[in-house]
């Protein structure tokens, strides 16, 4: 990927040390801050469901169950916090969670950096044919088009310098800046959006560069909450959703096959060792898979 999974350990300026993966060639995701961990999910949904019920769930159990039932209030009891570098661009698309707390760099007070965002590889690639709003084939003049980015870069930071040379305000001079310019901002979110802008940005429809930094951003964060990560991953990332219509053809073309197939089963074959170990279900859950699938929508 743009940001090649180089995790390293930065140190800020009171000695504290925190991880960092580079995106691209000038952009970076560090993690400043967590907030709270799996046990502290655990411990925020026991307040809905008691101290009783500790005995017989997990704190696996317990958050696979929150996130299967979309239970997200515990999830939001813990926090996240980054200090990203990237391109205004980028940062456009980033803004748009409005659930998260942010505060950027800020070009009416300081200088705009000297940095912009040069795509490399096959992230030149041709206007898809068939998504508006996507990439297609490789472009074979990748060095042509990389000349065409540089030439606006410089003439563009040519023009800033200037402007700030006839001492115009900073405010107003970056104007003449384009959106590839790299700006900072520290950005925090609570762990259930930030599941949801992972599972919106990571998602192979969102813009290949903001994808590079919602990977990064998760690589990092998944540590810090191995259990509420797997859970998401099961049932919410890599999950699928059907719609009504689908689910009536499903239920036509393949329902009927599968109870037959389920029926032939016993017990046994299908006691919680088989069901873990072949398809990492729960008995519960398989429970529920067969009510969702023998449910009538009409
Ligand atoms: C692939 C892709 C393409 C996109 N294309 C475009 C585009 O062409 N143009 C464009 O403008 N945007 C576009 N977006 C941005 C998108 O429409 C959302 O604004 C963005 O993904 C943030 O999602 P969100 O509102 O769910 O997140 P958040 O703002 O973090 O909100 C999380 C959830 O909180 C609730 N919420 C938050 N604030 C409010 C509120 N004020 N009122 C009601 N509910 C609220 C909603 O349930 C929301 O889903 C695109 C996003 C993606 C992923």
């Amino acid at each position: 990927m743009g940001s090649e999974q180089l995790e390293t350990i930065f140190v800020d300026e009171s000695g504290d040390h925190h991880q960092m993966i580079e995106v691209h060639e000038l952009g970076f995701v560090k993690l400043i801050d967590t907030m709270g961990d799996d046990e502290e999910v655990e411990n925020a949904a026991r307040i809905s469901y008691g101290k009783g019920t500790r005995k017989v769930s997990q704190t696996r159990n317990l958050i696979r169950y929150l996130m299967r039932h979309k239970h997200t209030s515990p999830f939001e009891m813990c926090e996240v916090k980054f200090h990203l570098k990237l391109p205004i661009f980028v940062m456009r698309q980033l803004v748009r969670h409005r659930t998260a707390n942010l505060n950027e760099y800020s070009g009416r007070y300081s200088e705009m950096s000297n940095e912009f965002y040069l795509p490399q590889g096959d992230y030149l690639q041709k206007q898809s044919k068939t998504n508006n709003q996507g990439r297609g084939e490789d472009h074979p003049r990748k060095g042509a088009l990389q000349f065409e980015f540089n030439r606006i870069y410089d003439n563009a930071m040519m023009a800033y310098q200037n402007l700030l040379e006839e001492d115009l305000a900073k405010e107003i001079s970056r104007a003449v800046l384009p959106v590839a310019n790299y700006t900072e901002c520290i950005w925090k979110v609570d762990l259930h959006n930030f599941f949801h802008f992972v599972r919106l940005r990571s998602d192979s429809h969102a813009q290949r560069e903001i994808r590079d930094y919602s990977d990064a951003m998760y690589e990092l964060v998944k540590p810090k909450f191995p259990i509420c990560c797997e859970a998401f991953e099961d049932y919410v990332r890599d999950s699928v959703t059907f719609s009504a219509s689908e689910m009536e053809f499903i239920r036509d073309c393949v329902v009927g096959d599968l109870i037959e197939e389920w029926a032939r089963y016993t017990d046994e074959e299908f006691n919680d060792e088989v069901l873990q170990g072949k398809y990492n279900l729960s008995k519960r859950e398989m429970h529920e898979l067969k009510t969702k699938l023998s449910k009538k929508e009409n």
